[in-house]
C-alpha cells in the first residue's frame, strides 16, 4: 500500500503542469494530509521531491510551499548503437537531457566486442559527467537495431552482423559500468515509446525508423506492440519489389533495399514510392491513423511526403474516407537513445519505493 502511495504521490507531482502543494496534492489523490505530508517527506528524504519556496503574495494568508521533480536525483543512461555511430545520454527525472555524446563511426568493421566496448566508454564518460553535475545514474537502457531476446541477447542484428551476442555482459566489462543495470531493447520500439511518451500526442501510430536498416514500433492505444517473441516491426523487410535486388536477409525486393539510409543517397524518388508501398500495407490490413517518419528520414520528410502520400492515395482503401497523417519525428536523431532513458526514469517513477530501497542500500 505505501509503494503503491508513494508511487501515486509522485505521478500526481510529475504530472502537474504547476507545482503542487502538499494540500493540493491530497485533493488530487484523496489520501488524507497527514498520509500526503509522511509520503512526501519521505520522497523528499530520498531525493526524488524538492520543496519549492512559493511565490511572495502580499495580503492575508501564507502561500503553500510546491512540490516538484528534483533535477539532482536518479537519472536514465540512454544507449544506441547503429550502423553509422554510438550515442548516450542522460536524462533528468524531470525529462531533461542533461548530457549527450553522439560518435560518428561505420560500426561494420569491429567486431560486436569491439563496438560494445567503444560505446560502453561513451557511457562511462556520460555517466560521470552527469554524476559529476550531481545525478545519480539509476539504470541504462540500450537500443539496438536487431531483434533481442530476454536478458539483453541480441539474437540477430544484420546490419551490423551480429549473432547471438550478450550486450549486457560486454558492457559490464567497462569498470565504470559494471554495477549498472543494463536493459537492451529494438531502437525502432524504443524512439516509438520515446515518440509516444516524450512528445504526448497520438496514442495509436506506426513509427518508422530510417536507418541503414528500417525498423518499425506499432503503438497501438498508448501501448507498444511487441508482438508474441518481442519481434515485430521489421518492416524493412516486407517485400516491395518480387524480384528487386537482393537483400542482407537473404530474400530480394526488400523495402529497406530501396529505401534504407545508403539507398537513399541514390534515389529519394524511389525511396518515397518503396515507403508508400510497404506502408499502404500496414494500413490496410491495420487501420494506423498516423505515421511517423524517424531516424534519417525525420530531416528530409517533406521530400519524402509527396511520393509516400501518391502510393497511399492510390493503394489505401480508405484513403478517400479518412487520408493517413504523416509527420516527422519530434525527437529527430534522437528518440531511440530518449526512449532508452526515458524507459529508466520511467520505472523510477512508477516503483520510487523501489528505487528508495536500492538508493538506501547503496549508502548502508
Ligand atoms: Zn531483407
Amino acid at each position: 500500500m505505501r509503494a503503491h502511495n508513494l508511487a501515486l504521490v509522485l505521478q500526481t507531482v510529475a504530472n502537474s503542469t504547476n507545482q503542487p502543494s502538499r494540500a493540493a496534492v491530497s485533493a488530487a489523490t484523496g489520501l488524507t494530509r497527514a498520509t500526503v505530508s509522511a509520503l512526501v517527506d519521505d520522497l523528499v528524504s530520498g531525493g526524488l521531491l524538492v520543496e519549492v519556496d512559493p511565490p511572495p503574495r502580499t495580503g492575508a494568508g501564507r502561500p503553500a510551499v510546491g512540490l516538484t521533480l528534483t533535477s539532482t536525483g536518479p537519472a536514465g543512461l540512454g544507449l544506441e548503437i547503429n550502423v553509422d555511430y554510438l550515442a548516450a545520454c542522460v536524462v533528468d527525472l524531470t525529462g531533461a537531457v542533461r548530457q549527450r555524446f553522439v560518435e560518428h563511426a561505420d560500426q561494420r568493421p569491429a567486431d560486436p566486442a569491439q563496438a560494445l566496448a567503444a560505446l560502453g566508454a561513451l557511457a562511462a564518460r556520460a555517466r560521470l559527467a552527469a554524476e559529476a553535475d550531481g545525478l545519480i545514474v539509476a539504470g541504462a537502457a540500450l537500443a539496438v537495431p536487431g531483434l533481442v531476446a530476454g536478458r539483453g541477447l541480441v539474437r540477430v542484428a544484420p546490419n551490423l552482423g551480429w549473432q547471438d551476442i550478450d550486450a549486457v555482459a560486454e558492457l559490464h566489462r567497462v569498470p565504470e559500468l559494471a554495477d549498472l543495470p543494463v536493459t537492451v531493447d529494438n531502437e525502432a520500439n524504443l524512439a516509438a515509446l520515446g515518440e509516444l511518451r516524450v512528445t504526448g500526442g497520438d496514442p495509436t501510430f506506426l513509427y518508422i525508423s530510417g536507418e541503414i536498416g528500417i525498423g518499425a514500433g506499432l503503438v497501438l492505444d498508448g501501448e507498444l506492440y511487441r508482438g508474441v517473441r518481442g519481434w515485430s516491426g521489421e518492416i524493412g523487410h516486407v517485400t516491395v519489389y518480387p524480384d528487386g535486388r537482393p537483400c542482407r536477409c537473404g530474400s530480394r525486393g526488400c523495402l529497406e533495399q530501396y529505401a534504407g539510409q545508403e539507398a537513399l543517397e541514390s534515389g529519394e524518388p524511389l525511396a518515397a514510392a518503396a515507403l508508400g508501398i510497404a506502408l499502404s500495407a500496414v494500413v490496410n490490413l491495420l487501420d494506423v491513423p498516423v505515421i511517423v517518419l524517424g531516424g534519417a528520414y525525420a530531416p528530409i520528410f517533406e521530400r519524402l511526403r509527396e511520393g509516400i502520400e501518391a502510393e497511399l492515395r492510390q493503394r489505401v482503401l480508405t484513403s478517400g474516407l479518412a487520408p493517413v497523417a504523416l509527420r516527422p519525428a519530434a525527437l529527430g536523431a534522437d528518440a531511440a537513445m530518449r526512449g532508452a532513458a526515458d524507459a529508466i526514469i520511467r520505472a523510477v517513477r512508477e516503483d520510487p519505493a523501489g528505487w528508495l530501497r536500492r538508493s538506501s542500500q547503496r549508502y548502508v
